[in-house]
């Protein structure tokens, strides 16, 4: 990396686990297409890279939230082979939506208000857009809801019949797989069953039906239908504690976060640390200072939380976590400035977890490893 940034800090990226992990995924769903999820550069591990490892053991498609993510695949230089389909769910005006029509990427439709400028995009492009519909089947984020369901339906099996689109896929997405058991999954699972069944009894002829996340792959075979996508299972991390554990599921972690400590020193009793001097230390005691900060995505929740892996013993965050660095009580031992602080991996050599951190921070894993910053250098091994 230039400037030798690989000493500061690193986040090493285990492809061969985000292969694994694909498999066991389709294992879990073994009737079903697999979509692997790409979006946010991949979780934060890095889109283009994770999606070859993904097509290399079965994906045969990608999904992204923006039509940029999408084109960014579908770009020469992003290795992906030309019959793996790719797939933008986040709709936006005046997004790039002619050359997402070229490239041949499925948009998602959730409304009839998308449809006047999706066909203005195939008009341009010369060519139909390949278009997913997206239900709204309980989420109540983005999709269609049912009562608009007919409308839109009707609006684009027209645009079908002009030859200005094709429905390739019918969706939705959970709100709460990650809390097997929660009511709202039945409710939901039905009510995409009625919206598929009624525009297919309207005509649609779409090539996928898909409403599967990772905790929906991982636990609800009944939602698996032509397609399963998964994001962070992908990476091997469990969507939730109430999912279970992803080495409970044979995931692993494919993201392993660590920095070379910049400085040790030793301290007496009573020094205040980092900003507000929010800790104190003890007694005499040796700092080491972690050359990563909540620039880096060091989450500053984490203050006085997170933990550390330094010469085999688990350390804490001392402080405030700042914009660039933050600082661990050592204890009193010296490992030396360059000594290895690992902040979270598979947890296999004793290293805290994403989930740890998450824990720590009070957020979830998604946002730990998502968030890590492009000051970080990603290696992949
Ligand atoms: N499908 C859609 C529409 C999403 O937005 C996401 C991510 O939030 C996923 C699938 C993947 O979800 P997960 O990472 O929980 O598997």
């Amino acid at each position: 990396a230039p400037g030798g940034a690989e000493l500061r800090a690193r986040a090493e990226i285990d492809l061969a686990a985000v292969r694994a992990n694909v498999r066991v995924l389709r294992e879990r769903a073994p009737g079903a297409a697999l979509m692997a999820v790409v979006k946010a550069d991949g979780y934060g591990h890095g889109a283009a890279a994770c999606a070859r490892a993904a097509v290399e053991a079965g994906a045969t498609w990608l999904g992204t939230a923006t039509p940029q993510e999408a084109l960014a695949l579908r770009a020469p230089g992003a290795g992906v082979p030309d019959h793996v389909r790719v797939m933008c769910w986040l709709w936006t005006p005046g997004g790039p939506w002619r050359e997402a029509v070229e490239a041949g990427v499925d948009v998602s439709l959730g409304g009839l208000w998308a449809l006047d400028e999706v066909t203005r995009a195939a008009r341009l492009a010369g060519r139909p857009a390949r278009v997913q519909l997206k239900a709204d089947t309980g989420l109540g984020r983005g999709g269609c809801q049912p009562g608009d369901w007919a409308e839109l339906v009707a609006g684009a099996l027209r645009a079908e019949a002009e030859g200005l689109l094709r429905i390739t896929g019918l969706w939705s997405h959970f709100a709460c797989a990650d809390e097997p058991g929660h009511p709202s999954i039945a409710a939901q699972l039905s009510r995409f069953r009625e919206m598929v069944a009624y525009a297919e009894a309207q005509g649609a002829d779409p090539e996928v039906r898909h409403i599967a996340n990772s905790p929906a792959t991982l636990t609800l075979p009944e939602s698996h239908f032509d397609l399963v996508r998964p994001g962070i299972a992908m990476y091997g991390v469990s969507p939730s504690p109430e999912t279970g554990t992803s080495a409970g599921f044979g995931l692993r972690p494919a993201m392993t976060l660590s920095a070379s400590l910049a400085l040790v020193k030793h301290v007496p009793g009573g020094h205040g640390v980092s900003y507000g001097h929010h800790y104190v230390t003890p007694g005499a005691t040796t700092l080491g200072l972690v050359p990563l900060g909540y620039a880096d995505g060091i989450p500053r929740h984490a203050s006085s939380a997170g933990p550390v892996l330094v010469e085999g013993k688990w350390r804490t965050v001392a402080g405030r976590v700042a914009m660039d660095q933050f600082v661990v009580d050592l204890g009193g031992d010296d490992p030396g400035a360059g000594a290895e602080a690992v902040l979270f991996g598979p947890g296999d050599r004793g290293e805290p977890t994403a989930e740890d951190w998450a824990q720590a921070a009070g957020t979830i894993a998604y946002e730990i490893v998502t968030r890590i910053g492009t000051r970080v250098p990603r290696v992949y091994t």
